[in-house]
């Protein structure tokens, strides 16, 4: 486990890189050497022990100074492999390049040509796997974590945007008197409201929930993502005019249909995600304490659970928690679990450290903070005392055997290997699937075996005038693809309105 190193040494030792570059820019411009020999800036974060009872975010961002450090490793490279590694295809030598020059509005303005939400993307996206994970500097030194740090430059100047009263809204197009129903208020939802609003039309975004901005508001931890940043995006929709019905869930207070003849909309995009838990399907599994990381964290970030004077939804008092599964929600429901009281966080995985699908980042902040790691163990059943409520889970050690269709070696129980792990609550985050709601509600909208529906390569789904994107299309993905798919469901809204 890396050390953690303070703010103030951080900030101290940027401002002498600093120094040292303009020294250096003087004499003339970087070499590919240079840049290779500047060392990589760290992210500030709070003290782990610390942060690990407090809700506030963990990383604090970078300066001005390490923005400018860090932009300067890039090595700029014609072939830009770091943007095909990017699925919106940000361009980002050339923001980064602004950067080195210290333009951080014109950098910034750069990344929202293709990028609507770079002070959510910069916080969430798995850069290891896409931008950074092709990056040169990286490649040479054989590990993306070496990479130049493109998210943390994304989330500075997009923070740096907004914390200085420079963002400039879109230009919006003369009214079409069309009208768009946006079904789901994640980040497929607020794009596609973002692009048709720009295109002229009226634009209301349906929400079952009473906050807009999907699983940035009620899954992912205020911790890792402020909701402030969440709401400051849904605020600029509505100053672009978009309206925002909450509390609506379509499929129950009006239909999708109901809304385009009924209520006038001229076409629909359906961006209901994928918010339907996955369970273990073991005994014990009803029992008093077992959550689904849905509930536990929608709970705790949207209803405040965590507040236990107030709330209305109180969380279950836990001192040891084990959380099954390994992925960016299980790392959050575990963290969470501290912020909640928890003494002892354990997260029991099948596979190995190698095979986690977390973000590296988000392993190693669960680690710093205390969370304990049990690997090729999985529970076959939640173990309970007389009043119903949890008091362990019984596990069996696993051996990794030949790989499987996901490329990762499969986990191969061990005979005879059960044993118990005592414990007050258990956090199933196994992945999500999708609500059949609104398919079940809605005649002629096509969905596949897993329940997601099918769109053509405009997102144009079977049901006439409907588009839909993100994880109810693509089963349980991440932001920056919804966002993505909402890009291009918008553009064909705005062709088909355009007729
Ligand atoms: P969502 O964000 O799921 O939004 C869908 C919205 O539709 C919700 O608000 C829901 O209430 C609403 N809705 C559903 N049905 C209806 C209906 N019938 N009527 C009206 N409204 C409805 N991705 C990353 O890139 N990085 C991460 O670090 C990361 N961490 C995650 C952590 C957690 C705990 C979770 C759960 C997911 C995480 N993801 C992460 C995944 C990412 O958040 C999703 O891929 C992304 O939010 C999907 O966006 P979406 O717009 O398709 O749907
Ligand atoms: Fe990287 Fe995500 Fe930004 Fe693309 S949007 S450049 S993947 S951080
Ligand atoms: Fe810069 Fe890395 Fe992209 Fe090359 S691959 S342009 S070094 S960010």
């Amino acid at each position: 486990m890396a050390e953690h190193i303070s703010t103030e040494k951080l900030l101290a030792d940027a401002k002498a890189e600093y120094d040292k570059l303009q020294e250096k820019l003087k004499a003339g411009p970087l070499t590919p050497k240079d840049r290779m020999a500047i060392p990589q800036q760290q992210m500030p974060a709070q003290e782990p022990k610390t942060r690990a009872r407090l809700m506030t975010e963990v990383c604090t961002g970078y300066s001005k100074e390490m923005a400018v450090v860090e932009a300067n490793r890039c090595l700029q490279c014609k072939n830009m492999p770091c943007v095909s590694g990017c699925p919106v295809n940000v361009q980002i030598p050339q923001f980064i390049e602004q950067i080195a020059k210290g333009e951080f509005k014109k950098a910034v303005d750069i990344i929202k040509e293709t990028s609507l939400l770079p002070a959510i993307c910069g916080r969430v996206c798995p850069q290891e796997k896409q931008c950074q994970g092709q990056c040169t500097v990286g490649k040479t030194y054989k590990s993306a974590e070496k990479a130049v740090s493109i998210g943390r430059l994304e989330r500075f100047v997009a923070d740096w945007e907004r914390e200085n009263n420079q963002v400039t809204m879109p230009v919006i197009a003369s009214k079409s008197g069309k009208k768009v129903a946006v079904i789901g208020s994640g980040p497929a939802g607020l794009t596609v409201a973002a692009d048709c609003a720009r295109a002229g039309h009226e634009v209301t975004v349906f929400e079952a929930f009473h906050k807009a901005g999907g699983v940035m508001m009620y899954g992912i931890p205020e911790f890792r993502l402020p909701k402030a940043i969440v709401q400051n995006e849904v605020e600029n929709l509505k100053k672009m005019g978009v309206k925002f019905e909450q509390n609506f869930l379509v499929g129950r207070t009006n239909t999708l249909d109901q809304i385009l003849t009924e209520r006038g909309f001229d076409a629909a995009f359906v961006g209901t995600g994928a918010g339907l838990p996955k369970f273990m399907n073991i005994p014990g599994e009803n029992l008093i304490g077992v959550f689904s990381a849905n509930e536990y964290l929608t709970r705790a970030n949207l209803m405040k659970g965590y507040d236990k004077e107030h709330a209305d939804t109180p969380i279950y008092d836990a001192k040891h928690v084990v959380v099954c599964g390994a992925g960016n929600v299980a790392m959050d429901a575990a963290r969470m679990a501290f912020r909640l009281g928890a003494e002892q966080v354990d997260i029991v995985y099948r596979r190995t450290r190698n095979e986690m699908p977390a973000r590296i980042e988000e392993i190693a902040h669960a680690e710093e903070e205390g969370v304990n790691f049990r690997f090729l163990e999985n529970p076959v059943e939640v173990l309970g005392n007389e009043e119903g409520k949890v008091v362990g889970v019984r596990c069996l050690s696993y051996e990794l055997g030949e790989p499987d269709a996901s490329g990762r070696r499969s986990p191969v129980a061990i005979k005879g290997s059960e044993h118990d792990i005592e414990c007050d609550a258990m956090i199933v985050a196994l992945g999500n699937g999708s609500n059949p709601l609104l398919i079940k509600t809605t005649p002629g909208l096509n969905a596949d075996a897993k329940g997601h529906i099918t769109v053509d390569e405009k997102q144009a789904t079977s049901h006439a005038k409907v588009w839909a994107g993100g994880d109810i299309v693509l089963g349980a993905a991440t932001v920056i693809l919804a966002m993505g798919e909402g890009r291009k469901a918008a553009a064909g809204i705005n062709e088909y309105l355009a007729k």
